[in-house]
């Protein structure tokens, strides 16, 4: 089929939203028609060249939607189930799948290396190029095809289009606090960078019954909603102001139990390390431009700190999405909130540029 989509040729170029085509399903795939695609930094670390990934690419990966159509074999969907797409295919018998660590599934990392789907082609290409397929998803486009184990079936009875977050940024910042982190009731924590996912570690802190929840940003309007969805304090960080030592002082003046780095830079990694007491657990959710390389204070490690990384916050995707949504669905976990505004594909050069100045929370591209 015909469709629109955005296809990055090169990195430094503009996206370009284009026809492209889609083939059918192979065998252990499903069509899907998008609903939604948040605007992930990711896509922009990608389109930056931050992220080497196979190019030309369709972009897109933190999207929602509507089966269409099965290809052969595939059982556990049905064509019109609701589904959150998560970036993690897995095949349930490599190494990492028989230990239960399905987001290191070596043929989802293949796939993942190669931009292709699970036979190692692609269904997507332009005027006869073949397109790479970005982690199995490629969802800023009208329709995907994905392998099954990608597409998690919700229920009907919550927003499809805001349902659209759990696939990439509520994921990382629920799971780093609920499994990476696995935090005790009691515990305070700092959260350095209030995006779509620092607001979704706040909101995962409240749930999990932290005791004090510190939000840090640069930005007063994602402090105040941070206040809203449960931290305790907010702190502004501005030029020549010491946001660790404010942290330190908030937590009651020995640092947080738990520190998460939600923004991938060098600089806030360190922010989040030196913001730890002793025994202390800082927990890496951004993703660093591929290649940075981080400096810390190896004193930490005497006080038996420990830096943590976590990749889709260490999620078992066929459990946590369902519990995701069904906390949305109860009002617990507060989505709608973080979408900032919803657009049209052919918006997505605007979005990205919205993004880098970080004036933004989530977009949304959504589909008619
Ligand atoms: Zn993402
Ligand atoms: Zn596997």
């Amino acid at each position: 089929m015909r469709m629109q989509a955005a296809v990055l040729w090169e990195p430094g170029a503009h996206v370009d939203v284009r026809e492209v085509e889609l083939e059918p399903p192979h065998a252990g795939e499903a069509l899907v028609k998008i609903a939604a695609c948040g605007v992930c930094a990711s896509d922009l670390h990608v389109v930056d060249g931050d992220l080497p990934e196979p190019l030309p690419i369709v972009l897109g990966h933190e999207a929602s939607g509507v089966v269409a159509a099965i290809g052969p074999g595939v059982e556990r969907l049905r064509p019109g189930d609701h589904v959150v797409l998560a970036l993690v295919p897995c095949c349930g018998e490599c190494a990492s799948c028989r230990a239960g660590r399905r987001n290191f599934c070596e043929l989802g990392a293949a796939m993942a290396s190669t931009g292709t789907l699970a036979d190692g082609t692609s269904r997507l290409s332009a005027d006869g190029a073949q397109l790479h397929h970005f982690n199995s998803v490629s969802s800023f486009a009208e329709y995907a095809v994905v392998p099954e184990s990608v597409a998690v079936p919700i229920r009907r009875d919550v927003s499809l289009e805001t349902a659209a977050l759990v696939g990439c940024a509520v994921l990382t910042g629920y799971g780093g606090v609920a499994r990476t982190a696995n935090i005790e009731e009691g515990a305070t924590v700092a959260v350095w960078g209030c995006g779509g996912v620092g607001l979704n570690v706040v909101q995962a802190a409240r749930l999990a019954g932290a005791g004090a929840i510190v939000a840090v940003d640069t930005r007063p309007e994602k402090l105040a909603l941070a206040e809203r969805l449960g931290a305790t304090a907010g702190i502004q960080v501005t030029a020549g102001a010491d946001a660790v030592a404010g942290v330190r002082a908030l937590a009651g003046g020995d640092g947080v139990d738990y520190a998460f780095e939600a923004i991938g830079r060098s600089e806030t990694i360190r922010s989040a390390w030196e913001s730890l007491r002793p025994g202390g657990t800082a927990v890496v959710l951004g993703l660093p431009p591929k290649g940075s390389t981080l400096t810390v204070d190896t004193w930490g490690f005497i006080n038996e700190k420990t830096l943590r990384g976590s990749f889709l916050g260490s999620a078992d995707i066929d459990a946590d999405v369902p519990r995701i949504v069904d906390l949305y669905h109860s009002g617990e976990l507060r989505l709608d909130e973080l979408v900032s505004s919803r657009l049209p594909l052919a918006e997505l050069p605007e979005a990205f540029e919205r993004l880098r100045r970080g004036e933004v929370l989530r977009q949304l591209v959504v589909f008619p």
